[in-house]
């Protein structure tokens, strides 16, 4: 079976420093693939997405470079973070890299790559933050601005490329990595959410009565954890004193 080869991301990640900065981690979309097609029928459906967490957000092919827009780990957008701020402590590496690991040739091109290891090794070298050949490009200049933010125009100009995209070469090196990624399917299958539709919460995993739950470690919320990992429906509230789950409305 062919598994789709988007590239997609499920949680972001900071950098170091005060601001708090933040990466993507990325995973392999994982789904069937469409008969002779890399992505599958979700990933081909998706409408564009400014949103870096949303499907329909490119952030290129698994075995292929991360676009400069996007905020994936390994990219360019991300190295060139690294350049700026240093390196994430090792934990966060670690998590950025749970899913997937890509070399950063892969992810972002060899004179990148290139760039950042000689930066890293030596004193910081500023990276360029953006090749010009990688300049995505834009929308008409003319374009009104009133409503519409940087980001937006970005990718209603660049768009998903998962059709549009070739890259023959990088075939065989995807088929061999496809063998050793564990599928991942995600639960956004309906439309791709708005930014502020977009609710954060950290939960915690809990076993209860022999079934596997998310508990959002603020409101106490169980969500079914799926056999794949993926966060399911809200079944209810854990009542830690009555060890029970109780309705909520
Ligand atoms: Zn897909």
């Amino acid at each position: 079976m062919n598994y789709c080869q988007a590239r997609h991301c499920d949680k972001y990640l900071y950098f170091p420093g005060e601001k708090r900065a933040r990466f993507y981690r990325p995973y392999q979309c994982g789904e069937q693939a469409l008969p002779g097609d890399r992505v599958c029928a979700l990933c081909k459906a998706a409408k564009p997405s400014n949103v870096q967490l949303s499907r329909g957000f490119n952030h290129g092919f698994i075995g292929d470079l991360i676009p400069p827009n996007s905020h994936a780990y390994g990219g360019e957008w991300y190295l060139s973070m690294v350049a700026k701020r240093g390196e994430p402590a090792k934990e966060v590496l670690e998590e950025a890299t749970e899913h997937i690991e890509e070399d950063f040739e892969t992810t972002a091109g060899p004179e990148i790559a290139a760039l950042f290891r000689a930066g890293m090794s030596s004193t910081k070298v500023e990276m360029p933050t953006r090749l010009p050949k990688a300049e995505p490009a834009r929308s008409q200049k003319g374009e009104p601005k009133a409503r519409q933010t940087k980001k937006k125009t970005q990718a209603a100009a660049t768009g998903p490329s998962y059709i549009q995209e070739s890259c023959a070469a990088a075939e065989a090196k995807i088929a061999e990595m496809t063998r050793s990624i564990t599928p991942r399917i995600v639960e956004a299958l309906s439309e791709p959410l708005d930014v502020c539709e977009v609710e954060y919460i950290d939960v915690e995993t809990l076993k209860f009565d022999g079934d596997k739950y998310y508990k959002d470690l603020a409101t106490n919320y169980l969500y079914k954890r799926l056999a794949n990992k993926g966060m399911g429906e809200l079944v209810g509230k854990f009542n830690e004193e009555a060890l029970a789950i109780m309705d909520v409305d």
